[in-house]
């Protein structure tokens, strides 16, 4: 039993000694601590993971369908850094009760990103619906 555990020991070295020769925050420019969503199509960053935000149930991830049948994975953001806004503020059919939702779509490739929310009481009061499949965490 002793040895046995002694050769777990010795592999349990050989992984940490391995690790500590590749670890990404040793290279230059590289901080593993950082993760980005990018636009899908032309990977110009939007957002940080820390500005996922829980909204409707606790959630910073939905599912919704809009009235024409569309079904749509979002997650809810407090920031996005490059936007564009394509519609005017609507509250028919809006996902979250109590917000104004506008289309959005990336600033850089002009691709479709999601909405920016709105609140009817507070215009100040904003959120970001991104479309799962339109942006990547890198
Ligand atoms: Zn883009």
């Amino acid at each position: 039993m002793t040895s046995r555990f002694y050769f777990v020991n010795i592999f349990f070295d050989m992984i940490l000694l391995d690790l500590s020769q590749t670890d990404p925050r040793t290279l230059p420019g590289i901080n593993i601590d950082d993760h980005f969503y990018v636009c899908r199509q032309c990977r110009v960053k939007l957002t940080e993971q820390d500005y996922l935000f829980c909204v409707a149930g606790n959630r910073s991830f939905h599912t919704f369908k809009n009235p024409a049948g569309f079904e749509y994975n979002i997650l809810t953001f407090t920031y996005c850094a490059s936007y564009r806004e394509i519609s005017l503020p609507m509250e028919q059919d809006t996902w979250f009760p109590g917000y104004y939702w506008i289309v959005i779509n990336c600033q850089e490739c002009n691709t479709l990103l999601g909405w920016k929310y709105m609140a009817v009481k507070d215009e100040s009061s904003i959120f970001f619906g991104l479309i799962r499949e339109q942006i990547l965490l890198v």
